[in-house]
């Protein structure tokens, strides 16, 4: 059976998601699809009293059903049971999701709504399985870490991937004990509207997860700086992420988790092999249109493999094949919006006035919604714009080294510093250059995440504070006590 649907068809909840129920609001930001520019709907902007409405439900949802104390398991029975609805529902979530998105309705089914419940699977386990420690004292008292949920914790979370990006936060901090408000981006709110509902009719209490729609100025401003939510989790750019670090100072420190913007390198040496590289390397730029954190959009290639590598790039890019995100075959992905496709044409425009050369691309496609051709651009030094800008869109730029040290140094952005991609047949080498490599994760031999969760992702840098995945973000949603008894 095809996955493709018609769009107009699509039937999107209406309004925030708070205590269990949806809550009509009139929207007030006019949405466009990507894939065509047609005006489809408006997302609502909660303001601060309907945020505090919903952190007085997490509230009431943790005393009434007793979330972080009921026996441990019986948190893992109920997300299990979220994960199994989500997948059962995955045809009507991809349709949710591609409708608003840029995720092509054919990736979604495979790729993301399958992580996500895997996601849920994955954190849901460490609800009875990672507890408190007993630590060496003195012989005459029983020390112990303590760790308890946070209460109430504040999620907001980008466009860019909707579901696994709402799986992240709200995954580890349910099966942690905790309730959360999340804003998900006013670009494309609909899909995380639909798995909070899921999660009620899974039996998971009413009030623990609540979904407040809107932008960052209001609603988002209103989440962070609520005093009655223990801890902030964002995902987002890094300007954003300032001005929340900025707002929680202002108004009462809590700890945060900040997943920001990136400006990975990817490293090609002289021995790898070129066919496949040259693959993973267009992959780590040309998924989702460039449009991942972990984009890797500086390629830094041996001067003696240089040209056939780029001339393989270059073949695999021009075979891309973009469409509408509600066809099945389409591999390709448009630009989220208006205002983002001209923003990516204007940092192109600049790094080619600044002396970069375009070798492929560097233009808009000329057919309905947002689409921009894979790019290349070579000749460009640090201070280009194209270096020095997170560009969120399909552009690579080529730079070429004789020495590793050239190549390291090149690679060390002095703003970014989220992932890493290395490629050599070398394996001292490559555990040498990662050892320098500043970055939260470094992929070698291939570009891009498996669906390994319990490997954590996170910024160095600019690129942001504390970890997502892993155990590391099950822990984040709690907070330690240390107890010292006397015997
Ligand atoms: P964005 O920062 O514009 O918005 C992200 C979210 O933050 C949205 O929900 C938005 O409404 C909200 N927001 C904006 N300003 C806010 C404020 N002052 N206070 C509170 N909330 C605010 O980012 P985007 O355009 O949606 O997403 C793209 C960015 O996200 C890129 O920079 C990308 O690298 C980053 N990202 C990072 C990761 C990661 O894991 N590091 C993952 C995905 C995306």
């Amino acid at each position: 059976m095809s996955l493709s649907f018609d769009p107009n068809t699509v039937v999107l909840p209406q309004g925030h998601f708070i205590d269990g129920r949806m809550i009509a609001a009139k929207g007030a930001l006019a949405m466009q699809r990507p894939s065509d520019g047609v005006a489809f709907a408006d997302c609502p902007i909660a303001d601060a009293d309907l945020v505090d409405q919903a952190v007085q439900a997490g509230k009431r949802a943790l005393k009434e059903s007793g979330w972080a104390d009921i026996r441990p398991r019986e948190r893992v029975r109920l997300m299990h049971r979220w994960a199994d609805l989500i997948e059962a529902e995955a045809e009507t979530l991809a349709r949710l999701e591609a409708v608003s998105s840029t995720r092509p309705v054919g990736q979604l089914i495979q790729g993301d709504i399958a992580i996500t419940s895997e996601q849920i699977r994955f954190f849901a386990e460490f609800a009875d399985k990672d507890g408190s420690d007993l630590v060496p004292t003195s012989r005459d008292s029983l020390g112990m870490i303590m760790t308890e949920p946070y209460g109430v914790v504040g999620a907001i979370t980008p466009w860019n991937f909707p579901l696994s990006m709402a799986g992240w936060k709200l995954a580890p901090a349910l099966a942690a004990g905790n309730a959360v408000v999340l804003k998900p981006s006013e670009l494309t709110p609909f899909s995380t509207v639909y798995i909070a509902e899921l999660s009620v009719r899974a039996g998971i209490p009413a009030g623990l997860i609540n979904i407040v729609l809107g932008d960052g100025q209001t609603t988002g401003t209103a989440i962070t700086g609520h005093p009655e939510i223990g801890k902030i989790s964002f995902t987002g750019s890094t300007a954003a992420g300032m001005a929340i670090m900025e707002n929680i100072a202002r108004t009462g420190i809590k700890p945060m988790t900040l997943e920001l913007g990136g400006k990975s390198p990817q490293l090609v040496f002289a021995d790898a092999d070129i066919a496949r590289t040259a693959k993973a390397v267009a992959q780590g730029i040309l998924s989702n249109a460039g449009q991942a954190c972990v984009a890797g959009s500086r390629l830094i290639v041996a001067h003696a493999i240089a040209l056939p590598l780029v001339d393989a790039i270059t073949a695999i890019m021009a075979d891309i094949c973009p469409g509408p995100t509600w066809n099945e075959a389409t591999q390709y992905s448009p630009i989220i919006s208006e205002r983002q496709i001209n923003r990516i044409d204007s940092i192109v425009k600049a790094s080619v006035a600044a002396g970069g050369e375009c070798l492929a691309g560097g233009r808009m496609l000329d057919r309905g919604g947002y689409f921009y051709a894979p790019t290349l651009i070579g000749g460009v030094t640090a201070s280009s714009p194209a270096i020095t800008q997170e560009i969120f869109g399909p552009v690579l730029t080529i730079q070429t080294f004789v020495e590793e040290e050239e190549a390291l140094a090149l690679a060390d952005h002095p703003t970014y510093g989220l992932a890493a991609g290395v490629f050599t047949a070398d394996l001292s080498r490559a555990i040498r250059v990662t050892k320098t490599l500043q970055a939260g994760t470094i992929w070698v031999n291939r570009y891009g995440r498996s669906r390994d969760h319990i490997l954590p992702t996170g910024g160095y840098k600019s690129s942001g504070i504390g970890k997502d995945l892993g155990r590391e973000a099950y822990l984040a949603n709690r907070k330690s006590k240390s107890v010292l008894i006397d015997l």
